[in-house]
């Protein structure tokens, strides 16, 4: 079932087209991930489809509602991660969950939210000395406490150590398991890679490309990079360099002294052929691995830029 669909959405902020053209549908009970580098708009997206930034065009429909006609049923339904300013410094964990929980006619009980972000242990430390994965796990607590059906969380790992990361992702998969739907930005191709049932990679306010992680990976990996060092020194690095370009299997190859990186759609008929030809020759290989795609190259495949987090 869609529950939230978004058409043709547009934004700018004087000359700058922060969103140009983004268009997607959400079922229910999925994990979207929108991700793309610093000024992409990722978060202008999710700002107009949570309601708080009107677009200049197109449409968002949460299933039969918009935001027009159906804000108080719209706002029922969705969960926003606040921003840490929203939450009261000098109150605890419990007493920001019980203070949200006055807002909205149902709340979740703050005994099982606490106990879902793993905050048990700190439901009585003032919010001014938790850590910043903590409090950003008071952050979901608190968009989690209507018990909304979909919740957006923007970049709920930035600046975390690589723990209190996990420590938000087993949370995500956690709000999976309870049937939530949730939306997602992040900067980390690994986060989107492990979390997400779809990924949709913009830039420049367009969408780049969407898909499941590995539909996006197998559409890059019709050919695998295959890395090999010898030890014989350039002379045996050059002589498997040629033998490679005459293989049918083989695009293209890239050599570096004793190490040779060679592309190819048959990475077991290639090794297959290359190993029985430096075996003939007494060549001896040093090391030899075969490189996993991951996301990272999906975006550098399509935008043909470097990715950096
Ligand atoms: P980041 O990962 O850095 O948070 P993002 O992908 O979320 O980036 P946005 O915050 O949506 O990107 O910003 C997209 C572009 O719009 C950027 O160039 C940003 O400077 C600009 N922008 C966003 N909000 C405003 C605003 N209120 N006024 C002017 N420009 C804005």
């Amino acid at each position: 079932m869609t529950v939230l669909e978004v058409r043709n959405l547009q934004k700018s902020f004087g000359s700058i087209r922060a969103v140009q053209d983004i268009s997607f549908s959400i079922e229910a009970g999925e994990v979207f991930t929108i991700i793309g580098p610093n000024g992409a708009g990722k978060t202008t997206t999710l700002e107009m489809i949570e309601g708080l930034v009107p677009p200049d065009q197109g449409e968002i429909h949460f299933g039969e509602w918009n935001w027009e006609q159906d804000a108080v049923a719209i706002k029922k339904k969705i969960g926003v991660q606040p921003q840490s300013s929203a939450m009261f410094d000098l109150l605890t964990p419990e007493e920001n969950l019980n203070l949200f929980a006055t807002f909205y006619d149902k709340a979740r009980s703050t005994e099982e939210i606490l106990e879902l972000v793993n905050l048990t242990d700190h439901r009585k430390n003032q919010v001014k000395k938790l850590s910043g994965g903590q409090r950003q796990r008071l952050a979901i607590g608190l968009a989690m406490i209507s018990d909304p059906e979909i919740i957006f969380l923007d970049e709920p790992t930035t600046g975390l150590d690589p723990q209190a990361r996990r420590n938000i992702w087993d949370i995500i998969l956690e709000l999976k398991k309870l049937g939530k739907t949730t939306i997602l930005t992040t900067h980390y191709m690994e986060e989107a890679e492990k979390l997400s049932d779809r990924v949709c990679i913009v830039d420049q306010g367009l969408i780049v490309t969407l898909d499941t992680p590995s539909a996006l990976i197998e559409k890059l990996t019709e050919e695998r990079e295959v890395r090999l060092s010898f030890l014989d020194g350039e002379e045996a690095a050059e002589a498997a360099d040629l033998f490679s370009k005459s293989l049918d299997s083989v695009a293209r190859t890239e050599r570096e002294c004793t190490a040779l990186k060679l592309w190819t759609a048959r990475p077991e008929d290639t090794l297959y052929d290359l190993f029985k030809f430096t075996k003939d020759r007494e060549y001896q290989v040093e090391q030899v691995s075969i490189r996993e795609m991951s996301l990272e190259d999906v975006f550098i495949a399509f935008t043909g830029k470097e990715w950096r987090d």
